[in-house]
């Protein structure tokens, strides 16, 4: 069948692949000849610090993707192809390289975030004007937008509804992966007035970082080698995902992110282990799903209340009076550079300070901290968040900050306040992930590790250790602190709490 476009340009943002490509796809079976584009978007790059992992991330994943296209196109005989790759504000860029390369389309695939949303309505109106079609395709999640919807037509609040209904509407079309291969002839050469070296990161501003020493392994071969490690373990997901010490989890997040991986794939995968795994090993892919879910769920409250952004989702929780003044900002900076005097807590933050990664559990519980032991408003732990995680998605940490904050949809009830040294004792038992990130602990015995203040002198002295003088005495109470917090939702509420009063 004849094509029905001649030439049209694919825009990468978060889809750094080329397999099971939307977009890619799509523009490929419409068009006798496709160029590619990337562009390193100063709007967003400009304001982050000069050294980011992110940044660092996407440079190395971006020269896979150069290669994965020009093998592509070799395979079947065409050289010349390359991905082009810009500089500048993908707002102007974009519909400059489409009029210059005098495409009919472009192609890409959503993303759903409101500041996404805003460049991509410019780039669609800067693209008419030049005549030029704009194609988007859904890529970033299995269900996107209102594919999800209740039975009166409105978007899912809670997660077990939206979860069962995602899991009845999946079926293999949803997650069967794009052919690629089967189009790759149109794939076409870069004109030479087009065709420029990658920039190194040192030219786009940034310094080198430390990827490798933390073998966090970047581009589609880095994600491959991930999804193979963890299949081989899904079947023990659920009973060790809990746990920081232990290699529980995917850490895929980041591959996720920036598109280094189709979730298509990764769900096809962990419906086919349900499918054919011995029962007792179903469990753990079961629940790993579950998270895949929880992904898309915070991608479609997104989408459907982007207020969230900023704003408490159930609005009451916006009269909350949080602490604020001299002390409030010497709490926050205790946290952030973790100095609370509770070990796991500290270990968190450690963990995510010097490595951009953070178990979930962990998330959790210093989540819950900043919020009902600190008294800090959730936006500037997620803030602090979004500047330091790899795998920082707005959706995902919005929606995280806002469950541990009890403010969100389907959240942690406020009533329930997470106790730092019982997770400590429970998820840590032998504190290996303390003595990991906090050495300076790792002689006390594993008792006392979860609370240093209270541990008996001589264990103290035996490990060389003063609490206050080689680890800081606690910021806060607990029991203050939570008491303190039951008061801060209580006004909000306008209820007691005795009748729901918890604590984990
Ligand atoms: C306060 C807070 C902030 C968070 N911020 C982010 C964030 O910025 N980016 C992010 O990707 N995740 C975030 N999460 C969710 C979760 O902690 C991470 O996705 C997970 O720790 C990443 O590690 P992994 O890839 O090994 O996860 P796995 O356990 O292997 O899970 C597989 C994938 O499922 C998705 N996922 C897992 N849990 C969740 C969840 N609760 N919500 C949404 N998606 C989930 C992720 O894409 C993850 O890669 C946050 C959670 C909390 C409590």
């Amino acid at each position: 069948m004849e094509k029905p476009l001649d030439t049209a340009l694919v825009w990468f943002r978060r889809d750094l692949r080329t397999a099971d490509h939307a977009a890619l796809h799509h523009a490929l079976k419409a068009a006798r000849r496709v160029w590619c584009v990337f562009v390193y978007d100063r709007d967003i790059l400009d304001p982050l610090p000069r050294a980011d992992r992110r940044v660092a991330f996407i440079h190395a994943s971006i020269a896979e993707l150069d290669q994965q296209l020009a093998d592509l196109a070799a395979a079947r005989g065409t050289s010349g192809v390359r991905l082009i790759v810009r500089h500048g504000s993908a707002a102007q860029e974009v519909p400059q390289l489409a009029a210059a390369l005098g495409v009919q389309a472009v192609y890409t695939n959503h993303d759903d975030e409101p500041a996404a949303l805003a460049r991509d309505a410019m780039v669609r109106d800067g693209l008419a004007s030049a005549g030029i079609a704009m194609h988007t395709s859904k890529d970033h999640v299995v269900f996107e937008r209102s594919e999800l919807l209740t039975g009166t037509g409105k978007p899912y609040g809670v997660f077990t509804p939206y979860k069962n209904s995602w899991l009845k509407k999946l079926e293999p079309f949803f997650v069967k992966a794009y052919p690629i291969e089967r189009h790759a002839a149109s794939l076409a050469p870069v004109p030479a007035a087009h065709a420029t070296a990658l920039p190194s990161l040192e030219a786009l501003g940034f310094r080198p970082v430390d990827l490798q020493a933390l073998n966090i392994p970047t581009g589609s071969s880095g994600a491959q080698r991930l999804v193979a490690d963890f299949m081989a373990r899904i079947g023990a997901y659920e009973d060790t995902r809990n746990f920081p010490a232990v290699k529980g989890p995917s850490y895929l997040s980041v591959h996720l992110r920036f598109g280094t991986v189709s979730v298509r794939e990764l769900a096809a995968l962990a419906w086919q282990h349900i499918q054919e795994a011995p029962p007792a090993q179903r469990a753990g892919a079961q629940v790993w799903l579950s998270e895949l879910v929880w992904r898309d769920f915070y991608h479609q409250i997104l989408h459907h209340h982007p207020r969230v952004v900023g704003a408490c989702f159930k609005p009451e929780f916006d009269r909350i009076v949080w602490e604020q003044g001299e002390h409030a900002d010497a709490l926050f900076k205790a946290w952030c550079e973790g100095r609370t005097g509770y070990p796991l807590v500290d270990a968190a933050m450690a963990q995510i300070n010097q490595t951009g990664y953070m178990h979930n559990r962990l998330r959790m519980v210093v989540a819950s901290f900043l919020v009902k032991d600190l008294g800090l408003d959730w936006r500037r732990g997620e803030a602090y968040f979004a500047l330091h995680l790899n795998d920082f998605d707005l959706a995902a940490n919005n929606g995280g900050w806002q469950w541990a904050a009890s403010t969100g949809c389907d959240a942690q009830p406020w009533f329930r306040i997470f106790n730092p040294v019982r997770q400590s004792e429970t998820f840590d038992p032998a504190g290996k992930f303390i003595r990991r990130y906090l050495p300076q602990l790792a002689a006390l015995p594993d008792a006392a590790l979860h609370a240093p203040w209270a541990a008996r002198p001589i264990d103290l002295a035996s490990a060389g250790i003063v609490v206050g003088r080689d680890y800081p005495l606690p910021v806060v109470q607990h029991d203050e602190a939570r008491l303190r917090t039951l008061e801060r939702y209580k006004v909000v509420k306008g209820s007691g709490v005795a009748a729901g009063e918890a604590a984990d």
